[in-house]
């Protein structure tokens, strides 16, 4: 991935300090003196980290608690009763959980779409900072506890106030921006339509431009957000937003699935975002998103995972052929969407999403070193014609072997170095359970448990 979209074949790339100095074929980069050590990459493939653009870290710890059901009552019944009786404890063992899926399937930056308070920032932020992956932190911002048209079916635990989420934005914002060697951000996390009054929306759009930082919110996610708006607003989701101001390149809105064609005209002209989640989509059964059309129509489109009662894995490589396989069963038409858009979107257009793309999202010298070795000696992975295919049709996260953030090596050799894996996953088995317990939900197997 760099602006030729070159494949290279005996290739090498030379990182110095948190950069790519450069990168072509091995007979051409030199290093100025001898490098400090090498990774020897035969037989695998280098790729820019992937970026995730839609992810809830705090529903890795409920993953499986919520199937098969739909939006309204997954949200009502499950998802937030469940992240009502979290605390700080439980938000740091789910983002961690989470983070170590994502460095272990080849994702170095997520979007993280709405912290609540009790999920605990500070504790969350300090875990990112420890994991070595980047991450964009939203604050969860409302002032409604509903979902479009469905007033007052938050849980209590879940509903905050307007002016405090205001108020803690700017907090976490000057305690944690820029955080981390940079590799820490700060956004607005705005609820969907139904959980904020428009004059909330004129205070996020007025917020984020005075910090000159980012806003993500749930848009058009399903059919009750396109009947919500009309109803109030007389507006399309989309058209209300840019009346609210909340529209341009800083913005990321997740899944898109009902937007119609006028409203990509307004998300192209400002230059937002679109996080793409197919498989939630899919999960939910919350619609199709016309990706195709909406990137004629000029929207950058980037990917995302969602999270763990949705998806339910924090997997960029099989979130990829999710999206390839969706669109052309869609439009019945197998040209529509190809491997190398999706890497496409899975790297270089993330990296637009979050206004990164002159740092990330590529492997050119200037960038920061935020690469993925994915090994291609595998039957899976044979025979190597068009790695581009492979990396979008045939692997899956785990065949990610080593990952550099920032130029350190994150994990070799499927090992993470930066967080101890075992005990995560003991904390939050344990956790998860005494979640369900104090929530007074029960999942069980639906099938005879013995
Ligand atoms: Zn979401």
């Amino acid at each position: 991935m760099d602006s030729k979209r070159r494949v290279i074949k005996d290739g090498s790339v030379l990182i110095e300090d948190d950069m790519i100095a450069q990168v072509g074929k091995s007979t051409d980069v030199k290093p100025q003196n001898r490098a400090e050590f090498e990774i020897d990459a035969k037989g695998k493939v280098v790729l820019p980290g992937l970026v995730d653009t839609h992810v809830h870290l705090a529903q890795a710890l409920i993953r499986g608690c919520a199937d098969d059901t739909s939006l309204i009552d997954w949200l009502q019944k499950f998802v937030w009763p469940l992240q009502g009786n979290f605390d700080a404890q439980d938000g740091k063992a789910s983002a961690e959980l989470c983070m170590l899926e994502m460095i272990k399937s080849g994702t170095t930056i997520f979007l993280e779409s709405l912290l609540h308070s009790r999920y605990g920032f500070d504790g969350i932020a300090e875990s990112v900072e420890r994991s070595g992956m980047r991450g964009v932190l939203s604050k969860t911002v409302m002032s409604l506890p509903g979902y479009g048209s469905e007033k007052s079916i938050m849980h209590p635990g879940m509903i905050e106030d307007g002016e405090t989420c205001l108020r803690e934005v700017e907090n976490h914002f000057k305690r944690w921006n820029g955080k981390a060697d940079g590799r820490i951000r700060v956004w607005y996390g705005a609820r969907s339509l139904g959980g904020c009054t428009p004059g909330l929306y004129t205070q996020i759009a007025d917020g984020s431009k005075r910090l000159g930082t980012g806003v993500t919110m749930h848009l058009s996610e399903v059919e009750e957000d396109v009947r919500y708006a009309r109803k109030e607003y007389g507006k399309m989701p989309a058209e209300f937003m840019d009346q609210v101001g909340l529209v341009g390149s800083n913005v990321v809105f997740a899944h898109g699935v009902w937007l119609t064609e006028n409203e990509w005209g307004i998300l192209s002209r400002k230059g937002a975002n679109v996080a793409h989640c197919p498989s939630s989509n899919m999960k939910l059964a919350s619609g199709t998103a016309r990706v195709p059309e909406m990137m004629g129509a000029g929207v950058n489109i980037s990917l995302g995972c969602d999270g763990g009662p949705s998806n339910n894995c924090y997997d960029m490589i099989r979130e990829m052929k999710a999206a390839a396989l969706l669109q052309k069963v869609r439009t019945m038409n197998p040209l529509t969407m190809s491997a190398e858009t999706v890497l496409e979107m899975a790297t270089i257009n993330g990296a637009r999403s979050l206004s990164l793309q002159q740092q990330i999202g590529s492997i050119e010298a200037g960038k920061k070193a935020d690469l993925v070795m994915i090994s291609f000696r595998k039957p899976h992975l044979t025979p190597v014609i068009n790695p581009v295919s492979h990396i979008v049709y045939a692997a899956e996260g785990s065949d990610v072997e080593t990952t550099i953030i920032d130029g350190k090596i994150i994990m070799e050799n499927r090992v993470v170095k930066s967080l101890d894996e075992e005990q995560i996953v003991h904390n939050a088995n344990d956790r998860a359970a005494k979640l369900l317990k104090r929530a007074g939900i029960e999942i069980a197997p639906r099938w005879v448990a013995e």
